[in-house]
């Protein structure tokens, strides 16, 4: 099973330079964030009080969750635009930080894995809890400005508040004692400023070939 971990702060670049990725090695690719916003979107839908940690891993459980090229589904319903609106973006931290629903995303990603035969999968924990023997284990970074720049340029917007808003949802991410943004043992940093997607990806491509060039035993013998 070949699996290349993605993970990042947000407006780094990981799901762009995860899809492209994945198409280039033939492999799919599963966007863990998208999980947790629907988690999030499915619980407001239904008046779930996010803060109620066990309600809500309850109905993370009970319901299922399809992300894909289709889109985003929680029990048949799409949620593929609901789960981009600021206010799921606001309200996936007390979500995220639920032990008992990380339990059972975790469980899903080893699951999906398992049945496309890996993947290019992208989030906060991949590389550090999910899958912690990854062929490639990749922490995508940029500049705090890079990234709010990036995000306006998609979205609309004042660099200086998205700036703000990135650093408030990253300092979370990196506080919150499971599954917390990090880099993670024997994972390359991949600085993206200044390059483009293509340039990332090529990056990525080429820490793949070394990686599989030293497990290569010849390799040593310069064959
Ligand atoms: O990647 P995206 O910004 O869509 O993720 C939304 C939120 O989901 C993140 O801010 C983070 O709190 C949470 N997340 C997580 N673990 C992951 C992926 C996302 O906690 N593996």
């Amino acid at each position: 099973m070949r699996v290349v971990a993605i993970d990042g702060p947000a407006g780094a670049g990981k799901s762009t330079v995860s899809r492209l990725l994945a198409r280039s090695l033939g492999l799919a690719y599963l966007d863990t964030g998208a999980m947790y916003r629907a988690v999030t979107a499915e619980a407001m839908h239904r008046g779930i009080a996010l803060h109620d940690v066990e309600a809500v891993a309850a109905m993370s459980r009970s319901v299922s969750i399809e992300v894909g090229e289709r889109g985003v589904f929680v029990d048949g319903r799409d949620v593929s635009e609901a789960i981009r609106t600021p206010e799921i973006t606001v309200n996936v931290a007390p979500v995220a930080s639920n032990s008992a629903v990380r339990a059972d995303l975790r469980d899903r990603q080893r699951a999906w894995a398992v049945e496309h035969g890996g993947g290019v999968i992208e989030g906060r924990d991949i590389a550090s809890v999910v899958f912690p023997d990854a062929e490639l284990k990749i922490y995508l970074t940029a500049t705090p400005l890079e990234r709010a720049k990036r995000r306006a340029a998609q979205y609309g917007g004042n660099v200086e508040e998205i700036a703000a808003a990135l650093a408030e949802r990253d300092h979370r991410d990196m506080s919150r004692p499971d599954g917390k943004l990090q880099a993670a043992d024997g994972g390359h940093n991949v600085e993206t400023d200044g390059l483009s997607v293509d340039e990332i990806v090529h990056k990525i491509v080429g820490l793949l070939d070394h990686d599989e060039s030293l497990d290569d035993p010849d390799h040593e013998k310069g064959s």
